[in-house]
């Protein structure tokens, strides 16, 4: 039997990796996708509808463009732009605020409405924080305790224990049209090779030894 479950699935590398694990696992999950509103996210809603069309998974699109607007203002642009999902440097001393435990309570609330008893995130050793895996515990807890008479979904992070290089390799594997996801924080509609997540993107190829097929336009 297919359990029910929901994937975060940004379209960026990681979670479309882990989109194709679990079809590969034979799990179906359903795929929800945050529009944040961000330079990337029209790309971003590329790569997840073409990932989703292909394995044959549904997709939900949530309009989070508000959140990312409240965000602007208290933080560095530069900051608020970056997709943390897919940050490629190590997590600083000092954390700064993350959208990801408000993220993560809109996907809780999806799996109860669609009575999904786990979700999927691709979250990555480098973005790991020491409390990640209680803050997924007591998450899903505190749903639970919201609404008790509905099956309680648990949260699940299967690359917690991987740095993004593994993920590529794991991708190579698994025969994932690495091109075809998007890393970069900017609104080209090619990499631009210079930002955060593009240097992460290419650093991680690299250190898997494995042809980054991605154009850069720098
Ligand atoms: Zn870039």
């Amino acid at each position: 039997m297919v359990t029910k479950s929901v994937l975060l699935l940004s379209g960026g590398l990681d979670s479309v990796v882990l989109a194709h694990k679990l079809v590969r696992s034979r799990q179906q999950p359903r795929c929800l996708h945050f529009d944040l509103g961000r330079p990337s996210s029209l790309a971003e809603l590329h790569f997840a509808k073409k990932t989703a069309a292909e394995l044959g998974l549904p997709l939900e699109v949530v309009d989070m463009k508000g959140l990312f607007r409240m965000v602007l203002g208290y933080m560095p642009l530069e900051d608020a732009i970056a997709d943390e999902w897919d940050c490629p440097e190590p997590v600083p001393e000092v954390f700064p605020i993350s959208a990801i435990p408000t993220l993560l309570s809109v996907a809780l609330y999806y799996a109860q409405l669609t009575r999904a008893r786990t979700v999927y995130i691709a979250e990555l050793r480098e973005q790991a924080r020491p409390t990640t895996r209680r803050l997924h515990k007591q998450l899903s807890a505190t749903t639970g305790l919201a609404d008790p008479s509905y099956p309680r979904a648990s949260i699940a992070a299967p690359f917690l224990g991987h740095k993004k290089p593994a993920v590529v390799s794991m991708g190579h594997t698994l025969k994932v049209s690495l091109v075809d996801t998007w890393s970069c924080f900017t609104s080209s509609i090619t990499h631009c090779g210079g930002c955060a997540g593009c240097r992460g993107r290419r650093a991680a190829f690299q250190a898997a030894a494995i042809r980054d097929h991605t154009k850069y336009a720098a």
